[in-house]
């Protein structure tokens, strides 16, 4: 027999609706790419989201159509969050921090139809405008004062003339939950990036998850500053939840330096942010420098690399508590949290290190297991360490157009690429990757194209890219490099050749000499061993 409760469709227009009617007066505060800070209301978002959903229609952008966006944490990028998923449509975030060749790749892989972008992203846009072939409408994110003169963009569209030329009256459609919502695209170690398709249901599944007190615990008594870019799974889904819960939003713009991010915590009254360690090391660096004090920000949510335990400590100086969030594009993103259990509860500073320094425990909706190299699911003991799988509605079944490869398993788990262990009170830890990537500062370097690029060099017999530890970016690449017999090079000439191959920031930073790699008996590189070698490497 079935339920008989109502079948209402989980949408993403509806959490806008929501914060308009019980939260209009709530304000969503912006630092502008302009200068400027910008406030308004939800209420005022929700009116101009429906205009810009009615600008979208003028623009022939119809149901299931991508419109892809270029841009900071902003208000504008928050309207087209809500416009374009509201509308039936597939807001497209792509990462500006990537090379002008895999943008062009992402967005026309996406199929995005307008190019919606931050002032700062012309320069880029115009190089690679030409290359995008599914792109009919180009749309710059300011007001008219702030257009460019000249421009090699024909007929690039004034985002404000677009929004304020249209009407606020539109009503959201309603449709299936399943209906593809936004996309995002996420760095392999090999080959072109891969996109992951959001649907509404996940979206919506996924807000009322990590809003949950376990999670981010996101309220309407909260202050939320999502430092990590909505270019990145959605910005951690903070735009949605913190809509869900009328929570006020401040939005940080381009500057996520530690000045900036110090004067909106303590100018807005930020409760609560959300980041990689990168930026929360330069936050705390201003605050010593300056002898500040940061009053009144509760909890930090550091995620996308692990939470140092000095980190950790010194945020706690402050009366902030860290929470640590695991997650992934593919996951939309949140997986699990370090928080304590009642049983925790009155524990020594040490004990609750140790907790707050592993990834966490599953949020509720989010399967974990660990298996060995022949998919055999291990113990979860705290011990045993393994291949990290998960599950559930907000978890990517497969890549948009993709065939299924050996991301899933056949029984129906996503393969995270992440070595664990997971305790008996659920707590994971990652120990290793077996992903082939480097994250610095929050973003993928591929370590295969670094090692491709110098086997290049004619000197260089062998070479194998690692991440090791650093104080600022989390990770950066060291390279471990076999000369071939009789051959010389020096570290500044291997360094210096990858100059014009690769984006500046994926160089590596340093190269190591050795006489031989470590290998298994069938011939296959051992990275695990090579990064345990290295694991105390000191960055010059
Ligand atoms: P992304 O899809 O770019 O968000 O990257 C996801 C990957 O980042 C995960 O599979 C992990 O390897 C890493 N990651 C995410 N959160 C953490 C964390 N809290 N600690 C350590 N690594 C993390």
């Amino acid at each position: 027999m079935r339920g008989q409760m109502m079948d209402q469709p989980l949408l993403i227009s509806a959490l806008l609706k929501h914060a308009e009617t019980y939260h209009g007066d709530t304000e969503i505060v912006s630092r502008t790419v302009e200068g400027p800070i910008h406030r308004y209301t939800y209420r005022e978002a929700a009116r101009r989201s429906r205009q810009l959903a009615n600008a979208l229609a003028g623009l022939g952008v119809k149901h299931g159509d991508a419109v892809g966006t270029l841009a900071w944490n902003g208000y504008r990028h928050y309207e087209i969050y809500f416009a374009v998923s509201g509308a039936g449509a597939i807001c497209h975030t792509v990462n500006p921090r990537l090379f002008a060749e895999q943008i062009s790749y992402i967005i026309n892989h996406g199929e995005d139809q307008v190019l919606m972008f931050d002032l700062s992203f012309l320069p880029q846009v115009e190089q690679i405008a030409a290359e995008l072939t599914t792109v009919r409408h180009f749309v710059l994110m300011t007001d008219k004062a702030n257009m460019p003169r000249e421009t090699s963009i024909d007929n690039l569209l004034c985002y404000e003339d677009l929004v304020n030329s249209h009407s606020d009256e539109y009503e959201w459609p309603e449709f299936d939950e399943n209906t593809a919502s936004s996309l995002c695209y996420t760095s392999g170690t090999t080959g072109n990036p891969k996109g992951v398709l959001y649907s509404h249901r996940s979206t919506v599944l996924h807000a009322f998850a990590s809003s949950l007190p376990d999670s981010l615990d996101i309220s309407a008594q909260a202050c939320v500053m999502p430092v990590v870019p909505m270019f990145h799974v959605n910005g951690w889904g903070l735009p949605y939840s913190c809509t869900m819960n009328g929570a006020k939003l401040v939005l940080p713009g381009p500057k996520m330096d530690g000045v900036n991010l110090y004067e909106l915590i303590e100018s807005e009254n930020v409760t609560m942010t959300a980041g990689v360690p990168t930026v929360w090391m330069m936050l705390l660096q201003h605050c010593q420098r300056n002898h500040l004090k940061i009053h009144g920000l509760k909890r930090v949510v550091i995620g996308g690399s692990a939470a140092p335990e000095s980190m950790i400590d010194q945020l706690a100086e402050h009366g902030t508590e860290v929470r640590q969030l695991w997650g992934m594009t593919e996951l939309s993103p949140c997986g699990t949290t370090s928080t304590p259990k009642f049983k925790h509860i009155g524990c020594d500073t040490p004990t609750l290190r140790q907790l707050q320094t592993k990834q966490g425990r599953p949020i509720y909706g989010v399967g974990i297991r660990i298996v060995d190299d022949g998919g055999k699911p291990l113990p979860h003991d705290g011990v045993a360490f393994g291949n990290l799988q998960v599950r559930g509605p907000w978890v990517l079944s497969r890549y948009f157009k993709r065939e299924l490869d050996n991301s899933h398993t056949d029984d129906g788990w996503f393969n995270t690429g992440d070595v664990v262990t997971i305790d008996r009170d659920g707590y994971m830890k990652i120990t290793d990757r077996t992903k082939d990537v480097i994250k610095s500062g929050g973003e993928w370097i591929s370590s295969i194209e670094l090692e491709n690029i110098l086997v290049g060099h004619p000197a260089v017999a062998e070479a194998a890219a690692i991440g090791v530890v650093h104080p600022k970016w989390d990770e950066r690449p060291l390279m471990a490099v076999v000369l071939k017999p009789g051959a010389s090079a020096t570290r500044d000439e291997l360094i210096g050749y990858y100059e014009g191959k690769i984006a500046k920031w994926w160089t590596p930073d340093d190269v190591v000499f050795l006489e031989e790699l470590p290998h298994t008996a069938t011939g296959k590189l051992q990275k695990m061993k090579l990064r345990e070698m290295f694991k105390d490497y000191q960055w010059k």
